[in-house]
C-alpha cells in the first residue's frame, strides 16, 4: 500500500501516459461527494464536474458506479461521455439512455404496490414517515419524524409485513427501511462491463465504502487476466479497515480525489 504523495503524483503520471487505454470507475457518496446527512443533498464536490469532463474525453471510459439511482447520477454529475452504472450496476445511464436489468423491471408492480400498501398503513400515515421513491425501491424514513424511537417498533412490522406480501426484501439501516427486489447487483460486475465495453487494458476503481470491495476484486480478477488494474480507497473516519487494508493507493477524502483528478486532467 502507498499513500506518500509522491505515489499519487507516480500513479496518476503513469495513467496518463496511457489514458486512451485507461477506464476509470468512480464511486459517488463519500468518494466524489462528501457524505451528508440528507441523502438528497449529495452534490459532487465543488471542481470534481469541471474535472470529469476533460478526463472523459481523454480516457478509455470514465464511469460513475454508485447504489444510487442513475438519473439521480446523471443529474447531478451532468458531464457528456460519462457512463453512469446505478443501482450496483443494474441501471445504466449513457447518452440521455438509460437501461435497467430486466428482472428489476418485472418487480416493479410490487415495487408500487407496496409502496401503497406503506403509505396506507396507520404506522406510516401517523407518525409522518416519509416515503422515499426509488422507482425500484422503497424507503421508509423516520429521521424527520418527531420521536423516531416511539415509531420504530410499529414501522419495523409494518415494513416486514408488507416487503413479506409483495416478495420484496428488507435492507434496515439508521432510521431507513428499504424495501426492492431480492435481485443482486454488485459493483464488481459494473466494473467488468465498462472494462469489457471500453476495451480498456487498465481499470483504476476508487471508492470509500464496502459496497466497492467486489470493486476491489473485480480489478484483482482482472489483473490475473492481463488487464493492469489499480485500487483506491477513500480514507474517512468511516472507511472499512478491509477496503484500506486492500488499497494499492489511499486518498484523503473526497479532497484528496479531487486532486488526484487534478493531476489525471492536467
Ligand atoms: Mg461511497
Amino acid at each position: 500500500m502507498t499513500t506518500g504523495t509522491t505515489s499519487v503524483e507516480q500513479a496518476a503520471r503513469a495513467l496518463v501516459a496511457r489514458a486512451g487505454e485507461v477506464a476509470l470507475c468512480l464511486d459517488f457518496d463519500g468518494t466524489l461527494s462528501p457524505v451528508v446527512d440528507d441523502p438528497e443533498a449529495a452534490r459532487p464536490l465543488h471542481g470534481v464536474v469541471e474535472l470529469l469532463d476533460p478526463l472523459a474525453r481523454r480516457f478509455a471510459a470514465v464511469a460513475i458506479i454508485s447504489g444510487r439511482p442513475a438519473p439521480y447520477l446523471a443529474e447531478h454529475v451532468a458531464v457528456p461521455g460519462v457512463r453512469y452504472l446505478g443501482l450496483y450496476g443494474l441501471q445504466e445511464g449513457y447518452q440521455g439512455e438509460v437501461r435497467v436489468d430486466p428482472r428489476l423491471e418485472a418487480a416493479r408492480p410490487a415495487v408500487v404496490a407496496a409502496t401503497e400498501a406503506l403509505a396506507d398503513s396507520p404506522a406510516v400515515r401517523e407518525s409522518g414517515a416519509w416515503l422515499e421513491d426509488k422507482v425500484y425501491a422503497v424507503g421508509v424514513h423516520t429521521r424527520r419524524v418527531d420521536d423516531p424511537d416511539r415509531w420504530a417498533d410499529a414501522i419495523d412490522r409494518t415494513a416486514r409485513e408488507v416487503a413479506e406480501r409483495y416478495g420484496l426484501e428488507i435492507i434496515p439501516g439508521k432510521m431507513v427501511w428499504e424495501l426492492r427486489p431480492a435481485v443482486r447487483g454488485d459493483k464488481g460486475d459494473g466494473v467488468r462491463r465498462v472494462v469489457a465495453e471500453s476495451g480498456a487494458r487498465s481499470v483504476v476503481v476508487v471508492g470509500d465504502d464496502l459496497g466497492d470491495l467486489p470493486a476491489f476484486a473485480a480489478v484483482a480478477q482482472l489483473t490475473t487476466e492481463g488487464h493492469d488494474g489499480l485500487r483506491v480507497a477513500v480514507r474517512s473516519a468511516e472507511a472499512p479497515s478491509a477496503l484500506l487494508a486492500s488499497a494499492d493507493l489511499v486518498l484523503d477524502g473526497p479532497e484528496g480525489v479531487l486532486d488526484f483528478l487534478r493531476l489525471l486532467a492536467a
